[in-house]
């Protein structure tokens, strides 16, 4: 299982051994900037919250007074981490099996293309298949399903499909893209109420602001996944300057993660690039972005591809998110998009409740695409 490093709260001497590793050694990223630990944004606010207010709606450039407090603004006493792990959650039966009947070696490369592998890896995986078969000498069912699962498990293994939350560097910002419907905002609740199993303490940012039915469905998530969120004064606000305050509550709350929201509009490439760029420097002022995750359904098929690749080139994505595949006989997307874009699968959705979704594993997925027991 993966570890993390979250905020360390209440005494658990088992943990508090990670929290001193970091007094005696502060990793550089928590103490480069000193934006990072801004309790200039909450050291204003028991005073004259009015009157501060006041102030930041009559700036033109709040963001900079924040940012260019001076260095000896930093907290006195050093981050305390806690080394984490996350609960269970598991793909279940939520991949379907690629064969109806036996493993037949020559159906397999149709079979793989029909389920979105793409053609050349195809033809490469039934070539290695074979080839692995010839040697160890396998030739019925179970022997090809073995030999598969464990083909299919080394291609799929990244070092880099952890997400990236053990920097230390808090709060972790996520950042989720992706076009409407694909499940972002359904992702971002599973995540946070995953998260809030964990002990994390976790704020949401509505920036899909063009919709109020989008901010009330992400409501409707926190709620369930007890964290704050930070919903637009009025439709249609900046989603940058939801963002931006989003990242603000965060570390006024001494928050663990920040996770937000983003609008799925794909009008065009120079738009979204804009859009998201603009986000990414709101955040920027106060934080690091450690993850952007690309929602894809996988469901779309081919179609997904062309999305992916459009958002891939301006959004800065870090990781994918795998949805719907509970929905799906085309789960070589996944494998597809991987390979292609060179990008971690990350996370991957198999239903709409919120358990139903895992942390990407290799094995898992190809246990359930060759139904091997
Ligand atoms: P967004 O527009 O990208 O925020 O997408 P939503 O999160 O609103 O999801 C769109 C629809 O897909 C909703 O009806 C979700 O319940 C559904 N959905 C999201 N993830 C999954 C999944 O992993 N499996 C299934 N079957 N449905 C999903
Ligand atoms: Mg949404």
């Amino acid at each position: 299982m993966f570890k993390f490093l979250k905020r360390l709260r209440g005494e658990k001497p088992e943990t508090s051994l990670v929290a001193e590793q970091f007094v005696e050694e502060p990793a550089p990223v928590i103490h480069a900037e000193p934006e990072l630990i801004v309790p200039a944004v909450t050291a204003p606010a028991p005073t004259e919250p009015a009157v501060e207010k006041a102030a930041l709606a009559q700036a033109p450039e709040p963001v900079r007074e924040v940012v260019e407090q001076p260095a000896k603004t930093i907290t006195p006493e050093p981050l305390a981490l806690a080394e984490v792990e996350l609960p269970k959650r598991s793909l279940g039966s939520g991949i379907r099996s690629l064969f109806s009947s036996d493993v037949d070696l020559d159906d397999l490369e149709d079979i793989l293309i029909r389920a979105d592998f793409g053609v050349e890896a195809s033809l490469e995986i039934t070539e290695d298949l074979k080839r692995e078969a010839n040697k160890v000498g396998a030739s019925s069912d179970p022997e090809l399903r073995l030999l598969l699962k464990d083909l299919l498990t080394k291609r799929l293994t990244r070092p880099d499909s952890a997400l990236n939350l053990s920097s230390g560097d808090l709060p972790y910002v996520i950042l989720v893209v992706g076009v409407n419907g694909a499940g972002k905002t359904t992702t971002i609740g599973k995540l946070s109420r995953w998260l809030k199993d964990g002990d994390w303490n976790v704020v949401l940012g509505a920036a899909d602001t063009f919709r109020a039915a989008a901010v009330d469905q992400l409501a409707t998530w926190a709620q369930r996944a007890e964290s704050e969120i930070v919903r637009p004064e009025r439709e249609g606000q900046d989603p940058a300057s939801v963002a931006y305050q989003t990242v603000e509550l965060a570390l006024a709350k001494q928050a663990d993660i920040a996770i937000i929201d983003t609008a799925g509009r794909l009008q065009n490439k120079k738009d979204l690039m804009d859009e998201l760029g603009k986000v990414r420097r709101a955040v920027e002022k106060q934080a690091r972005i450690s993850e952007v995750l690309l929602v894809i359904d996988a469901t779309t098929g081919q179609n997904a591809m062309a999305q992916a690749k459009a958002f891939a080139e301006v959004a800065n994505v870090t990781g994918i998110v795998m949805t719907k595949l509970d929905g799906s006989a085309k789960g070589g997307i996944l494998y597809a998009l991987q390979q292609e874009l060179d990008l971690p699968v990350k996370l991957v959705g198999v239903g709409e409740g919120v358990n139903d979704f895992a942390f990407f594993s290799p094995e898992e997925f190809a246990k359930g695409l060759v139904a091997y027991k």
